[in-house]
């Protein structure tokens, strides 16, 4: 019986007893016992909702407790040549419990000044990238195939690739984000294992361990190549269906 017809039942029962004369109702121990239960019930639920909150806030400490070992274990790193030449280690930041998870290549040089990846005019640019998928960069996590700045903006060589990689791929062990993208060449045939270029690879939903790897243009490229952009935004409209985000409609 539903809510509603058992209540109607009700009604019209003590409507009936009125009828007979009756002012009193003795509530039998079983309705009392079942107020009781209904109240346990509730509480268990809300014990369980606490529990859930609780076990996720553990799992972003471990994933911020790591990440912090996996800095100090970097430490003030002179494993490959690039220290030589630079003023900061750009490890990468954001959140640690991000389904989304940008790699770039390496730290230019406002990356190299400050110690936080993509904040010079690149960085600007992928930063609309991010908000044009309805998100902030504090949702996201951005990190770059190798943390040192190589000179003149140069590709990082397959030896400093070699070397620094092993960080990166922590990171996204760390993390483990639902889906990567990778702001060119460098990462994406790092990542894929593969030397076929950009153009070729974008446009296609790969796939890096547990998670989805879409390939697009590096911001400095689009910066250098505006044309390119909605290609881009197709490949970032890929990511967000992957994510469940709502793609805006055209106007
Ligand atoms: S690029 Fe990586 S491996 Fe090379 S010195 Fe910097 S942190 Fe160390």
């Amino acid at each position: 019986m539903e809510e509603k017809d058992f209540l109607k039942a009700i009604k019209e029962y003590i409507g009936a007893l009125e009828e007979l004369g009756v002012s009193f109702i003795y509530l039998p121990d079983e309705l009392k016992i079942a107020e009781e239960s209904k109240r346990e019930i509730i509480n268990r639920e809300k014990i369980e909702e606490l529990r859930e909150k609780v076990k996720k806030l553990e799992k972003k400490i471990d994933k911020e407790k790591l990440l912090k070992n996996l800095r100090e274990e970097l430490g003030n790193c002179k494993r490959c040549k690039l220290h030589a030449g630079r003023n900061n280690i750009v490890f990468g930041e954001g959140n640690p419990e991000a389904k989304l998870m940008f790699v770039g290549e390496g730290p230019g040089r406002d990356e190299d000044i400050q110690g936080r990846p993509f904040v010079g005019r690149a960085g600007k640019l992928l930063d609309k990238m991010i908000a044009a998928m309805g998100l902030k960069r504090e949702d996201v996590y951005i990190a770059n195939v190798v943390k040192c700045r190589p000179p003149n903006n140069r590709n990082p060589e397959p030896d400093e690739v070699a070397i620094c990689s092993p960080f990166l791929i922590k990171q996204i062990e760390i993390i483990d984000p639902a889906v990567i993208i990778c702001l060119g060449a460098v990462s994406a045939q790092f990542l894929l294992n593969t030397k076929i270029n950009v153009s070729k690879l974008r446009g296609i939903v790969h796939k890096y361990k547990r998670s989805n790897l879409i390939v697009t243009y590096h911001p400095a490229y689009l910066l250098r190549n505006p044309s390119q952009k909605k290609n881009a935004w197709e490949d970032l409209q890929m990511a967000m269906k992957l994510l469940g985000l709502k793609i805006p409609k055209k106007k």
